[in-house]
C-alpha cells in the first residue's frame, strides 16, 4: 500500500455544493457521502507530511459549457455562487485549483479546454505539483465519470503514479454504467484502484494488508 509521504499528494476534485448537495444543480447522486471519508483521508496525508490540493469548477454566468449556451451542462458552479462553494463540511487544508474560469470546459485539475477554439490550456497543477516535488497522486471527489476521469488520465499522461480511491468517488452516470467504464478507462490507463478512508474495510479484507506491491483485491468480485 502506498502510504502518504511528502511526494505523494492527495487531489481533492470538485467537492462544490452543486456536485455534493442534493439541492446543487448537477447534484452527484452520493456525492455528500464521500465528504467525511474525503476529511478522513485528507487528515490522514496531512498527518503524514503529504500536500493535498483540491480543484473547483468556476465557471463565468455564459459559457459554452452550459446547456443554455450552447454546450451539455445545466447551470452549475458559477463563480462567487453557492453552488461553486466547496462543500461546507469538506476539511480543505491546501491550495485549490480553479478551472473553467474563461468559459473552458474545466474536467482535468490539469488541463482546460476551449470547446470552441478546441485549444487546450494548462490548470496551474501541475506547476503547484513540481514546486511541492510532487511524484505520486491519490485522487478522490467528483464526478467519477467526468473530472474524476478526466483528472486521472491527465496526470497518468504526466507520469504520475496514480491512485484512485473507489469509495470516495460518486459518478454522474448520465447513461447507465458510465462510472464502471470511466474506473476501466483510468485503470486502463495504469491508475491504481483503492478502498481508503471509509472507516470499513472491503469485504476482501483491508487492502492495508496486501503485500506490499501487491495490488489489493477487487471488492466487487
Ligand atoms: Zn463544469
Amino acid at each position: 500500500m502506498p502510504a502518504y509521504d511528502p511526494q505523494t499528494a492527495l487531489l481533492v476534485v470538485d467537492v462544490q455544493n452543486d456536485f455534493a448537495d442534493p439541492s446543487g444543480s448537477l447534484y452527484v447522486r452520493g456525492g455528500e457521502r464521500i465528504v467525511p471519508l474525503i476529511n478522513i483521508e485528507s487528515a490522514r496525508a496531512r498527518a503524514a507530511g503529504a500536500p493535498v490540493f483540491y480543484t473547483q469548477d468556476w465557471h463565468p454566468e455564459v459559457t459554452p459549457h452550459f446547456q443554455k449556451d450552447g454546450g451539455v451542462w445545466p447551470v452549475h458552479c458559477v463563480r462567487d455562487s453557492w453552488g461553486a462553494e466547496l462543500h461546507p463540511d469538506l476539511l480543505v487544508d491546501g491550495p485549490v485549483v480553479r478551472k473553467g474560469s474563461n468559459g473552458e470546459d474545466g474536467y482535468s485539475a490539469f488541463s482546460m479546454r476551449d470547446p470552441i477554439s478546441g485549444e487546450t490550456v494548462p490548470t496551474e497543477l501541475a506547476a503547484l505539483l513540481a514546486e511541492a516535488s510532487v511524484t505520486r497522486l491519490v485522487v478522490c471527489g467528483l464526478a467519477t465519470d467526468y473530472c474524476v476521469q478526466a483528472s486521472v488520465l491527465d496526470a497518468r499522461g504526466h507520469g504520475y503514479p496514480t491512485t484512485v480511491l473507489e469509495n470516495a468517488i460518486r459518478a454522474v452516470e448520465l447513461q447507465a454504467g458510465d462510472g464502471d467504464r470511466a474506473v476501466e478507462a483510468m485503470l486502463g490507463a495504469g491508475a491504481r484502484l483503492e478502498s481508503r478512508g471509509t472507516g470499513r474495510p472491503p469485504p476482501d479484507g483491508d487492502p492495508a494488508a496486501s503485500p506490499a506491491g501487491q495490488p489489493p483485491p477487487h471488492p466487487t468480485d
